[in-house]
């Protein structure tokens, strides 16, 4: 009986500890909330005031070579590669704050804590990543954020030379369809994949632990799905709404 009992404290001490070890990323932000828009230094500020572990946002190249922060390949009728940074910084976001650039972004980030989970966007051409690459690196030394940051992608060719020009920061792939072992010879952090990847294969998150690797899933928003991804054990969990997956993993025994 006494035994039964260690055992239980045991397993619930395990199950506790794991539950509370997935860390919440705000997904483009905290936006999904009073005067925010996604990508916004707003959803980034208010990211930042949850407590959460990161604030997820989206960088592409200028017409002119300005990294700026829009998830979408246009902005109100402006195609974001074929546009200046002048025009695209007097562009308004839907809470009425201007389109913000990288410098702007890692500017406001100063007094913050939250972690930044910068997603490089599939670019016009791998030599516009590479570029985009080389100033997103002198950015970081030159704000000393080498600790503070994490990079995401969907290119391949971005996460490689990621790995290879800055292998200190981690950096996890997006796409979803390379298995832990393949991530693992890449040299990559780990999947940063849908949450329905490690639905269909479940294996793959305890595989990833295996290897030594981490474990981030986007973009889980429903409560059902929060709590199949925490019982999983994934590392990181991205969400629209970080304020709902704080109050599950605090409610969560
Ligand atoms: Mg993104």
């Amino acid at each position: 009986m006494h035994l039964r009992k260690t055992a239980l404290l045991i397993m619930t001490f395990y199950a506790t500890f794991a539950m509370s070890q997935t860390k919440i990323i705000a997904h483009r932000g905290y936006w999904d909330t009073k005067g925010s828009a996604q990508n916004s230094i707003t959803a980034l500020l208010k990211a930042d005031s949850l407590g959460i572990y990161g604030s997820e946002f989206d960088v592409r190249v200028s017409k002119d070579s300005v990294l700026v922060i829009n998830h979408d390949p246009g902005i109100w009728g402006h195609n974001v590669a074929h546009t200046s940074a002048k025009v695209l910084t007097s562009l308004k976001l839907k809470n009425k704050e201007p389109l913000p650039t990288l410098i702007d972004y890692f500017e406001a980030a100063r007094p913050l804590s939250t972690k930044l989970i910068l997603e490089l966007k599939e670019l016009e051409s791998q030599e516009m990543e590479s570029y985009a690459i080389e100033k997103i690196l002198e950015l970081v030394k030159e704000y000393q954020y080498e600790d503070r940051i994490e990079f995401i992608s969907f290119s391949l060719h971005a996460i490689k030379e990621m790995v290879q020009k800055a292998p200190d920061i981690p950096t996890y792939y997006l796409k979803g369809e390379l298995s832990p072992q393949e991530l693992k010879e890449i040299g990559c952090t780990g999947p940063d994949y849908h949450y329905n990847v490690f639905l269909k294969n479940p294996n793959w998150i305890r595989e990833c632990h295996e290897l030594g690797l981490k474990v981030n899933t986007w973009t889980v928003n429903k409560e059902k799905e929060m709590k199949q991804l925490i019982e999983l054990g994934v590392d990181f969990m991205t969400t629209d709404k970080p304020s709902l997956l704080r109050d599950l993993l605090e409610k969560t025994p």
